[in-house]
């Protein structure tokens, strides 16, 4: 059995174990360092957000069985993408296909933020009043199967190693948790962990209801995507602790706290001057 074949028969342990492992670890650290106070009650924001996150599990096994990792194994053996066709060294193929894959999740995340209707899935994971933990892997099932349709396009262009997806999937899972978490790092340290990795810090600013600072630090894992292309902003205006999160026009927990009100947030109420083509330079409130 080679390598690709383990980590292949092994993928879900392994995603597990990473999983509460790293959600254990920074539900710790919040206890022990938080950086805000919270909006909402813990019980009822976990409760809701881990049941949206164990749903969206459900609908990702119920329809794609073979997930990402399972569409790399395919086109390795059918030969398709970049990396099939070329014969790259192992390492430089599994770096480079981490980084593109990354790529793409930037852009995806800053087309959801523009196309109106797309704005309107996205929502869910911005109308969480609070950031911790648990709002690192709070998105609506809908924009989980775009995301998962969307990787999968990657992966047949790029024929990434099976590795590469392994550890991509791994790793996403891990940042999302640690960037999306409300602890406390000393500002020096932060300064120079960013240069390497999005942190809270720099991702809290994206959860912000000013819309000029939620259309900014688009990264979910590696930080250099928004200084390259011009949408990193340093902190908020407000500062960490005086900063509103969420979004202006949805803030009663029913909707942004409760499941049900989450799974339904989509289909309800108007975009006005949030998304691309409903800005005027008058500047109207985020709908
Ligand atoms: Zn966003
Ligand atoms: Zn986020």
């Amino acid at each position: 059995m080679n390598i690709s074949e383990f980590v292949l028969q092994n993928e879900v342990p392994v995603r597990l174990g990473f999983f509460f492992g790293t959600f254990a670890v920074m539900a710790v650290w919040e206890v022990l360092a938080p950086r805000r106070q919270r909006v909402l009650s813990r019980t009822v924001r976990w409760l809701n957000n881990l049941g949206l996150v164990f749903l969206n599990s459900f609908v990702l096994r119920l329809l794609f069985p073979a997930a990402a990792v399972g569409m790399a194994a395919f086109t390795t053996e059918q030969g398709w993408g970049l990396f099939n066709y070329y014969d790259v060294p192992a390492a430089v193929a599994i770096l480079a296909s981490i980084v593109a894959m990354d790529f793409v999740i930037y852009l995806q995340h800053v087309m959801v933020h523009a196309v109106p209707a797309l704005w309107r899935l996205h929502r869910v994971h911005h109308a969480d009043v609070d950031f911790d933990v648990t709002t690192g892997a709070r998105f609506h099932p809908l924009e989980i199967i775009l995301s998962m349709l969307i990787k999968f396009a990657t992966i047949v262009v790029l024929g990434p190693p099976v590795v590469a997806v392994v550890i991509f999937e791994v790793v996403l899972n891990a940042t999302a948790m640690f960037n999306h978490s409300n602890i406390r790092i000393p500002k020096a340290l932060d300064r120079v962990v960013r240069w390497l990795l999005v942190t809270p810090d720099m991702h809290r600013v994206h959860h912000s209801v000013e819309d000029d600072e939620a259309n900014s630090n688009f990264g979910f894992n590696l930080p250099w995507w928004d200084r390259l292309f011009g949408t990193y902003r340093d902190q908020p205006r407000a500062g960490h602790e005086g900063m509103t999160i969420g979004i202006h026009t949805y803030r009663q927990p029913k909707l942004v706290a409760w499941l049900p009100g989450m799974l339904v947030l989509p289909f309800i109420g108007r975009i006005t001057g949030y998304a691309i083509n409903r800005r005027e330079w008058s500047g109207q409130d985020e709908g």
